[in-house]
């Protein structure tokens, strides 16, 4: 599978926003976002206060919310199609889809610093949903689904410092620390996603 391979930095820079893909580094003064908020390239800083055309401003959308989300463009399109076929808001059902994605659900409970590190957390087999190993990041939770860190796993590293932080997760879901289990309590809404995402874009990109 294709797969992107230059630094995570410039994708932010690209879109001119922070998309939180390093973990830490993201919330600490040596984000490049912080450092240097211009596009990258030697024609950056012009390039950053160019007008965007209608379509430039659907496309970048378009690559902000899949690079936040850390798909690639075929995974992308197809989680679009499946929106487009449900009931409801097409953009609306997209964000929720993706926020559903199990590597996300892993991230938000605060299992993973990152998205690309709860995507690692799953495909090496280390959750559990409703007490069998899943090992899809791109697995779909639904309400009432339990997550957890799979039995013998929990002292492993990647997990050790669990049990003495203090998470925050949305609304919709929980995650204790203790027992390291979570659960899904409720689906998203469109005011759990916190990022200023204009989907609406997405859809008249798509809709073309
Ligand atoms: Fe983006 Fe994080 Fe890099 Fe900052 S540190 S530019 S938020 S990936």
């Amino acid at each position: 599978m294709a797969k992107y391979t230059d630094a995570d930095c410039r994708l932010c820079r690209r879109e001119g926003c922070k998309l939180f893909l390093k973990g830490d580094r993201c919330t600490s003064p040596k984000c490049a976002m912080e450092r240097r908020p211009v596009v990258p390239g030697q024609h950056g800083a012009q390039n950053t206060r160019k007008k965007q055309s209608e379509y430039g401003m659907q496309l970048r959308e378009k690559q902000k919310i899949k690079r936040y989300y850390g798909l690639l463009e075929k995974q992308f399109h197809n989680m679009y199609e499946t929106a487009d076929r449900m009931k409801g808001n097409t953009g609306e059902n997209l964000l929720f889809l993706l926020e559903r994605r199990l590597d996300n659900v892993v991230y938000r409970m605060g299992i993973a610093s990152s998205r690309a590190l709860s995507r690692q957390i799953v495909n090496h087999g280390h959750i559990t949903v409703n007490g069998r190993v899943v090992n899809i990041p791109s697995y779909i939770v639904s309400e009432g689904d339990v997550i957890a860190i799979k039995e013998g796993h929990s002292d492993n590293g990647l997990f050790n410092e669990l049990s003495k932080m203090k998470i925050t997760t949305p609304k919709w879901m929980e995650f204790d620390t203790k027992s390291l289990t979570g659960k899904i309590n409720a689906m998203p809404q469109r005011d759990d996603i916190d990022m200023n995402f204009a989907e609406y874009l997405v859809v008249e990109l798509y809709s073309k």
